[in-house]
This record gives structure tokens, C-alpha cells and sequence, in this order.
């Protein structure tokens, strides 16, 4: 079923990624699509389908995603100039890959957080 992502190939090395960190808990890789100079991604190693679903039992795994965005930046030479976070859920968040992740941008002043209606 949907156990099986696109995102869960990559952790388990079944396709290829640009991957660029891995421990127990998560695993980070380049963005296919990157929408700025830095573009990663940083996913669970399980599938977790969205930020919804989210329960008590995945506190460290949440924990873990955000302490490794935070130390790619720093890597990716983005902690000074300051980088966005950021987890799309579902139909209005623009999810389209139904397997957890956030996203690590930065290199470049990324401007208004949406864009602006009207
Ligand atoms: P979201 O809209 O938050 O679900 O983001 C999904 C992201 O996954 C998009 O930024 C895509 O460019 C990215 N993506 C899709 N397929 C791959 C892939 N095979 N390797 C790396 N990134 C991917």
C-alpha cells in the first residue's frame, strides 16, 4: 500500500538521490526540483504520510529532522545569512508526496513567505 514512497526507494537506496546525510531516524537529499541554491530535503526513514498524522511516538523523529536541517545549513554555509523550513501538508499545504519531509532552502534572500493575493 502506501507504505511504499518514492521517498522510502531513496531512503533504502533502491533509486538514486543526491543524498547528502543518513542516520537511524532520517535521511536528507538534494531536491530534484530545487527552487533555490540549497534545496533539501529531509525525510523519516518510515513512512509517515503527513504532518497530520503525526503522533507522541514520532517526537523524536520530528526533533531529529529539524537538529539535521539545522546542521546542513550551517554545512551548506546558510546559518549566517538565515534559510526557510519548511512541511507542505496535504491537498492546501501543496503536499505531493505523501511521505513526511521538509525542506531546507536557502543561498539566495527567498522572499515574502506566500505570494501575495490581490
Ligand atoms: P512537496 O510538494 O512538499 O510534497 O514536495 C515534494 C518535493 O519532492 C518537490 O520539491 C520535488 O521536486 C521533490 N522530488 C520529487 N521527486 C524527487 C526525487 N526523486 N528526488 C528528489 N526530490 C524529489
Amino acid at each position: 500500500m502506501s507504505q511504499d514512497t518514492l521517498f522510502l526507494k531513496i531512503v533504502r537506496k533502491e533509486i538514486p538521490a543526491d543524498l547528502v546525510y543518513q542516520d537511524d531516524l532520517v535521511t536528507a537529499f538534494r531536491d530534484i526540483n530545487p527552487q533555490a541554491p540549497t534545496h533539501i530535503l529531509v525525510v523519516p526513514n518510515h513512512v509517515i504520510p503527513t504532518l497530520a498524522d503525526v503522533t507522541e511516538n514520532d517526537e523524536q523523529v520530528l526533533g531529529r529532522m529539524l537538529r539535521v536541517a539545522s546542521q546542513l545549513a550551517q554545512k551548506d554555509g546558510l546559518a549566517e545569512d538565515g534559510y526557510r523550513v519548511m512541511i507542505n501538508c496535504r491537498d492546501h499545504g501543496g503536499q505531493e508526496v505523501y511521505h513526511l519531509h521538509l525542506h531546507l532552502l536557502g543561498g539566495r534572500p527567498l522572499g515574502p513567505m506566500l505570494a501575495r493575493r490581490g
